[in-house]
């Protein structure tokens, strides 16, 4: 059993959560609920967060979601500073790993591994949460510590479908023993981790261990089942794609350098996750150092520097020679779909 003190306080429980989020159809999927019931009775079934032991009511899973709340912690993270559709950053880049082999791995300029790695390298971490895959399932992506610089470039390249990445920041504390410990996710994982590390009725001494948080672009994310299912129809076989891939507006699955799969984004909708359809923050605005592709060529990622840790880490990455780095003036493009997503959905 997890230790923890419990207050007596009335306050919103899992029951809550399952009625205001995951019965309502909006969970994001970003597993941070699991890694906050200090119980461990949180599990994932059926691509659901279910209740599996008791619940104590202490409401540490409902205040570590992002869909019931966390507005705050833009004001606890960059103070008074006014977001503009990108939300609050100090720099960009144009950037890739320096090493070839992730440059081949990693799904645009392979920064986010290059950075992962060194990370680990310098004990500036000592675990990293990254989306792993099973042969048993083929990209059906699974939230994996990775502890060492092989199990962080295996995980290289974009899955489009939710891996619960915050459920696995227990195991590294818990099971690994980690005290510094780095996450990855898209939008929705970055604010729950966000909340698990600032919201005062949240999982806040495990939350403390995060220490590095690098939030990927995202306009949507699929459904894991019924991708699978549009592919096998389409007489695609998961396990023989080698990387999927959102370009030009189209999803495309690809064999070697053979496409195999291809459709306009705008005909799948009824494949995107649920959650996907209200959120307004395309660019990870809460990460401390934010990552994409558009916005630079191929074979290079967009970088969006925020915090202090997210500036200093990636600075000392360059100039240890494990990722070249180019400012950005203009970032037009990022801007535009950032401010469709706003406009699109509505706001958070
Ligand atoms: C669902 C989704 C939608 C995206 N949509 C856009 C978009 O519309 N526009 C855009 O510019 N960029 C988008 N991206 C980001 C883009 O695909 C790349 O991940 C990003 O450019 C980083 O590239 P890289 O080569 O530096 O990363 P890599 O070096 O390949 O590293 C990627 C890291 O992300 C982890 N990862 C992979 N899939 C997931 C996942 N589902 N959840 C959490 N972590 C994961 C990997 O394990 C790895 O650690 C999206 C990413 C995801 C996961």
């Amino acid at each position: 059993m997890r230790s923890c003190e419990v207050s007596s306080l009335p306050r919103k429980m899992f029951a809550h959560l399952l009625k205001e989020v995951i019965r309502a159809g909006i969970c994001t999927a970003c597993g941070a609920c699991v890694s906050a019931c200090f119980v461990n009775s949180i599990t994932i079934a059926d691509d659901t967060p279910k209740l599996a032991g008791p619940c104590l009511r202490c409401g540490f899973c409902y205040n570590s979601c992002p869909q019931t709340g966390g507005d705050e912690i833009y004001g606890m993270l960059f103070g008074e500073s006014k977001p503009g559709p990108l939300g609050v950053f100090t720099k960009a880049y144009k950037a890739r790993a320096v090493d070839p082999v992730i440059r081949e791995r990693g799904q645009d300029g392979g920064v986010v591994t290059a950075l992962l790695k060194y990370a680990l390298e310098e004990k500036v971490l000592d675990a990293v949460i990254v989306a792993g895959t099973s042969r048993e399932e083929p990209w059906r992506p699974f939230a994996k510590v990775a502890l060492t610089a092989k199990e962080v470039i295996d995980a290289a390249g974009t899955k489009y479908t939710p891996p619960y990445m915050a459920s696995a920041i227990w195991d590294a504390v818990y099971c690994y023993g980690a005290e510094k410990v780095g996450v990855v996710g898209t939008p929705c994982v970055v604010r729950g981790v966000r909340r698990m590390q600032h919201s005062p009725e949240s999982a806040l001494k495990l939350g403390s261990r995060v220490k590095l948080v690098v939030g990927l672009f995202c306009m949507e994310s699929f459904d894991y089942s019924k991708l699978a299912k549009l592919l096998e129809e389409s007489s695609v076989s998961l396990s023989e794609v080698t990387k999927f891939d959102i370009k030009k507006g189209k999803f495309i699955a690809y064999r070697g350098s053979e496409e195999v799969f291809s459709r306009p984004v705008s005909e799948m909708k009824e494949y995107v996750r649920g959650s996907c359809k209200a959120c307004t923050d395309f660019t990870s605005e809460l990460a401390d150092i934010s990552v994409g592709s558009v916005g630079t060529k191929a074979g290079f990622s967009t970088v969006l520097v925020r915090t202090e840790v997210g500036s200093r880490l990636f600075a000392r990455a360059v100039e240890a020679g494990c990722i070249e780095a180019v400012e950005l003036g203009k970032l037009t493009s990022v801007e535009k779909l950032a401010e469709m997503k706003k406009s699109k959905h509505g706001g958070h």
